[in-house]
């Protein structure tokens, strides 16, 4: 495990850190106070919010990824707990209120050049407010679930919404009536 080079000097006393082993991680560490580096992924909180069985995604205005789709979703303040983070993140992006409706899922996410992230994903439905594109965001609106953006900019919400997508009802009642005209498959 490689050590993190973005940081060079201690930020308690500004000793210049060293790479020191601790079980089996390589951390920045401080020779004169023992501050440790430790270098973790950082939460981040989504929804997924459905329109007739469209579910509401956001284009990218900024960098990493801009121009690419997403769900609404980002990282969390401190203090924040993940499902406030999904809300606001989602009312920022989209103007749209919600309301949580359950867990779906948690991902990791490897590709956002910013940090590693563990994404929270909620499903929640729409209590108010009007579709409109936040400051950070070209675009919002719904997309059918057969028929999603091709750039969807991080491997987690791909991921996330291949996942949604085999979960859905139509899908899983075909399936059903597949499984019940092929008793055998
Ligand atoms: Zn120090």
């Amino acid at each position: 495990m490689s050590m993190d080079r973005r940081f060079r000097f201690c930020p308690r006393c500004a000793t210049e850190l060293v790479p020191q082993d601790d079980h089996g991680h390589r951390r920045a560490t401080c020779p004169r106070c023992g501050y440790v580096h430790y270098r973790n992924p950082v939460p981040a909180a989504g929804v997924i919010v459905l329109r007739g069985g469209d579910v509401l995604m956001v284009k990218r205005r900024f960098a990493p990824r801009p121009g690419a789709w997403c769900l609404p979703a980002g990282f969390m303040e401190y203090g924040e707990t993940p499902g406030r983070c999904a809300v606001r993140e989602l009312r920022e992006e989209t103007g749209v209120r919600a309301r949580l409706t359950g867990l779906f899922g948690v991902y990791a996410g490897f590709d956002d050049p910013r940090s590693r992230a563990v994404l929270i994903l909620y499903t929640a439905e729409r209590v108010g407010g009007r579709l409109v594109p936040g400051d950070d965001a070209v675009a919002a609106r719904y997309f059918p679930l057969g028929a999603l953006p091709r750039a969807i900019a991080f491997a987690a919400h791909r991921r996330a919404l291949a996942d949604f997508r085999a979960r859905s009802p139509a899908r899983t009642a075909n399936r059903r009536k597949n499984e019940l005209d092929n008793p055998s498959s």
